[in-house]
């Protein structure tokens, strides 16, 4: 798969995944490793089928 592939699949959501800080509930995005409303380091990730 190519990166532009990638790319695409983000855009059009066909890669559900929900990154959520468990602290405070703010959605954290996937290049991210802490809350940027917090700062709290832990990240529930779901995926969504
Ligand atoms: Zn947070």
């Amino acid at each position: 798969m190519s990166t532009l592939d990638i790319l695409l699949r983000r855009v059009l959501g066909a890669e559900r995944v929900l990154r959520e800080c468990r602290n405070c509930g703010t959605t954290v995005a996937e290049d991210q490793s802490e809350c940027g409303e917090c700062g709290a380091e832990e990240v529930a990730t779901y995926r969504l089928t």
